[in-house]
């Protein structure tokens, strides 16, 4: 929000206050059109090719249609489809072009720090989430809390603050936030992890991050299609595996697959973002090998029990995969009723035996959750007496 705020209040100081068309590519975040909508900016999505980069004709064609009022472009690099997008420099250069300014969405700076400056490749404005790169935990003091990169022309155009003026913003800019720099008791861990870090660990984090994202898929590459990736067969940071053609031909959802992980110990990755029926997984720098090859393993052990399903060794509504997660209840019951054994619901794998995580609960149908908050404050008449 602070960063487009700027390109809009550049483009209000310089003649341009109808510039408020924002272009978003179909990839992109969620955050990303919101924010645009929060500034009365008017979204004009972009089309994705089939390799999932940026349509680079269809920018130009919405870049050329939208001039005179065209404001931003907010782009994610890499793309949420885990490429690093080989347009990106040309695709910056059309949105200048075009009297557009270039947000980029920080959300994958772990696959740029200490390889890439993003000012160099066209961005103006640039938001680091902390909770994705730098250390915090997710969601912890404010999801998006972080720096924002201004270039120099935009700088005057930052939020000052009441209390705390901000050195450069130009006068009457009011603040954004109540607290000038975010919140103070997790700001440390970034200043901390940078500091540990120093700038050689920092490239070398990147470094891993890709390494880690392309050795997953490698591996899970051998059993699963993975969606994206670029001209010479890698990812960046992350990849996506796809489901969708083993939940065609099994009926094996993402979600069972999803919740079949619970079983083996895992949490699992984003489901159904950006695409749906997919996994989308972000090993980062911090995991060990041994951690990667355990998670390797399990997908790889969850489709060896899908080819069981597809086989007609177990039924299509009674196998571990639907019927996961399983808990420590249903291994103690005195009823096992299941075509498959009480070990292979719970220790699918020796690792798991090892350390086993329980699942508390069956499977709970996240839709339907979503879908209907329950109040759980009570009623004034509780007080009452
Ligand atoms: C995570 C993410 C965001 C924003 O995440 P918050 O957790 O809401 O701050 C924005 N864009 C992309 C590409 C992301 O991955």
């Amino acid at each position: 929000y602070t960063g487009l705020l700027a390109i809009r209040r550049y483009h209000e100081a310089n003649g341009g206050g109808n510039r408020n068309v924002c272009l978003i590519p179909q990839s992109a975040h969620g955050t990303n059109p919101a924010t645009a909508q929060m500034l009365g900016m008017k979204v004009v999505v972009v089309k994705t090719d089939e390799k999932g980069n940026v349509d680079i004709e269809d920018l130009k064609a919405k870049a050329a249609e939208h001039q005179d009022r065209l404001g931003a472009l907010m782009i994610t690099y890499p793309s949420t489809h885990g490429v690093y997008e080989e347009g990106i420099r040309e695709i910056c250069q059309i949105i200048h072009d075009h009297g557009g300014q270039v947000y980029m969405d920080g959300a994958n700076m772990n696959a740029q720090i200490g390889i890439m400056q993003p000012a160099e490749v066209g961005a103006d404005v640039l938001h680091m989430n902390l909770h994705k790169t730098f250390c915090i935990p997710h969601g912890g003091g404010g999801p998006g809390m972080g720096p924002i990169g201004l270039k120099a022309h935009l700088a005057p155009f930052a939020p000052s603050h009441a209390v705390t003026p901000v050195e450069g913003a130009t006068e009457g800019m009011s603040a954004v936030s109540a607290a000038p720099y975010g919140s103070a008791s997790i700001l440390p861990i970034t200043w901390m992890y940078i500091t540990l870090m120093g700038k050689q660990g920092m490239e070398q984090a990147t470094q891993w991050a890709l390494l880690n994202a392309n050795y997953v898929a490698k591996k899970l590459g051998e059993d699963y299609p993975i969606l994206y990736t670029g001209k010479n067969g890698r990812v960046a940071h992350e990849c996506i595996v796809d489901l969708r053609p083993l939940k065609a031909e099994s009926g094996i959802t993402e979600t069972d697959i999803a919740k079949r992980l619970m079983d083996y110990g895992f949490h699992a990755p984003t489901v159904s973002f950006p695409v749906p029926g997919t996994l989308m997984i972000e090993p980062t720098e911090s995991e060990s090998k041994a951690e990667l090859d355990r998670f390797i393993a399990a997908l790889k052990s969850i489709r060896a029990e899908v080819q069981k399903v597809q086989n007609g060794e177990w039924p299509k509504d009674d196998n571990p995969l639907v019927n996961a997660p399983h808990t420590a209840f249903n291994l103690t019951d005195g009823e096992w009723a299941h075509p498959y054994t009480r070990e292979e619901a719970v220790f699918p794998l020796p690792y798991v035996r090892e350390n086993k995580f329980w699942p508390s609960v069956n499977r709970v149908d996240d839709v339907f959750g979503d879908r209907n908050l329950v109040c759980s404050c009570p009623p004034m008449e509780a007080y009452e007496g």
